[in-house]
């Protein structure tokens, strides 16, 4: 539950040092700014999308974030295996315990996010239930806020009715255009979603059905 665990009270107070050590001590080494977290992967499960992005982008810093405790600490104990068995790599890949419908906004701020990542989202079947899904107009609003202009959301499902919520909020929400097929072709964060993550390679082994919406965050009149 919630009181369990610790939420800063803001992106200040977010201790990325902690989460991204060695690239956090080399940008002060030469003087720079710490890197920023520019991709986060929503609800990451057991980290396959957290990790291969981190791989496929090795010069993005990458947040899972989970809400289950023991998912948490094992995709935790993932990463630092993988930081250990291949030296150098793997530094820009973190996790983080939280409830992202809450808080996401205490940890990043306005414009910093490049991608933003729902991969196979509890579906909430029951229409009481809807408004716990993770994209809803509410919702949508603050994603719009944490994504850059031109930052793109990424969603897949194996629920045919939850695919089609999902595309139906983005599609009413002014501040996102559809991004087509013909350029996800071309994005190497799209080809991870199916193969990248526990829950899509289970759905390509049963052959399942996948519904796959991807919008662009365009520029607003906040934005000028
Ligand atoms: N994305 C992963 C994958 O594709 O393998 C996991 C999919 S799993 C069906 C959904 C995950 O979202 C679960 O691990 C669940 O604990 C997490 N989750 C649900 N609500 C969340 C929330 N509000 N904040 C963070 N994580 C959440």
């Amino acid at each position: 539950n919630d009181a369990s665990f610790p939420v800063p009270l803001g992106p200040d107070a977010f201790d990325l040092a902690a989460h991204y050590p060695e690239l956090h001590a080399g940008a002060a080494e030469r003087g720079e700014a710490p890197p920023q977290v520019e991709f986060a992967d929503v609800g990451c499960g057991f980290g396959g999308l957290t990790v291969r992005l981190a791989e496929a982008y090795p010069d993005k810093l990458v947040m899972g974030m989970e809400l289950r405790d023991k998912v948490t600490e094992y995709v935790k104990e993932r990463i630092l295996a993988l930081r250990k068995q291949h030296p150098g790599r793997y530094r820009n890949a973190s996790v983080v315990r939280t409830n992202a419908m809450k808080f996401v906004t205490n940890y990043f701020r306005k414009g910093q996010l490049t991608k933003l990542f729902f991969l196979f989202a509890d579906p909430h079947f029951k229409a009481s239930n809807h408004r716990r899904r993770i994209i809803q107009r509410t919702l949508l609003a603050e994603y719009a806020y944490l994504l850059r202009p031109g930052g793109l959301l990424y969603t897949i499902t194996d629920v045919e009715d939850l695919g089609n919520w999902q595309r139906d909020r983005l599609e009413a929400h002014p501040l996102f255009e559809r991004v087509s097929e013909e350029e996800l072709a071309n994005d190497p964060a799209a080809q991870l979603l199916l193969q990248g993550t526990e829950e899509g390679q289970k759905v390509a082994r049963n052959g399942g059905k996948t519904w796959r919406h991807v919008y662009r965050r365009i520029a607003g009149p906040s934005d000028q």
